[in-house]
């Protein structure tokens, strides 16, 4: 999820330049970092954080129905407790990045810390679905010092959002509403397939409301594609 613990948010935000760049979308004070693509194709990226969980196979099922790629950030220990379904998710073709190990507040953690977790996140995910990540999102899109030499060292390129649904909060007309306001050309749209390391998370809202937007983007002319082919499309 990535609604920030209050306590963490008021330190973070202590200077405002601090609080963009830890938070900023458009921030790469701390590593490089990507939150949108080309206004001038008609494309978004779907993206879903936080699994893979008990439920993230009810979200496979609505992509298959469309036939709609999307990118799943994983979290390394919800990948080590539930390998199958982290697997089926690369088995169906969908792009897998990477949303740390632990799911931890990276404020304030020391860069070795912070390598420490990103490197175990990107060997676990290897291990389990053979897929190296290219991407990396900061667990509640909080950067730090540090990050940017992390992903430097393990090849990796933020991530973060031009849209999010909050979908651990709201009901899923809200997340709906959101989603749908905010999709134009190059849009990266955040959802979440699990809750932080919740187990047996109830994303019925998530899922409900991706069965209403993807028809409705689908109707509106987008092409849905990975995050890779959104911001670094071949042709
Ligand atoms: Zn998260």
């Amino acid at each position: 999820m990535d609604s920030l613990p209050a306590a963490g948010a008021g330190l973070c935000a202590g200077a405002a330049f601090l609080a963009w760049a830890v938070r900023g979308r458009s921030a790469a004070v701390f590593g490089k970092s990507r939150w949108r693509g080309s206004p001038e194709r008609r494309a978004l990226a779907l993206t879903f954080d936080d699994g893979p969980s008990e439920s993230t196979p009810a979200i496979l099922q609505v992509l298959a129905q469309y036939r709609v790629p999307a990118t799943f950030f994983q979290v390394g220990a919800n990948v080590d407790r539930l390998p199958d379904i982290a697997r089926a998710v690369a088995t169906a073709g969908h792009a897998i990045g990477n949303h740390s190990y632990a799911h931890p507040l990276f404020c304030f953690r020391s860069p070795a810390f912070i390598e420490a977790d990103l490197r175990r996140a990107q060997q676990t995910i290897r291990a389990h679905t053979g897929i190296e990540p290219e991407w990396f999102r900061a667990p509640y899109g909080v950067r730090w010092f540090g990050m940017g030499r992390a992903q430097q060292r393990l090849s990796l390129t933020g991530v973060m959002w031009s849209a999010i649904g909050r979908d651990w909060r709201l009901n899923s007309a809200q997340v709906f509403g959101r989603l749908a306001n905010g999709a134009r050309n190059g849009a990266i749209l955040c959802l979440h397939d699990g809750r932080e390391l919740q187990m047996r998370p109830d994303i019925n809202e998530t899922v409900e409301a991706v069965r209403r937007l993807i028809p409705a983007l689908l109707e509106r002319g987008y092409r849905l594609q990975t995050v890779s082919e959104l911001l670094c499309p071949k042709s």
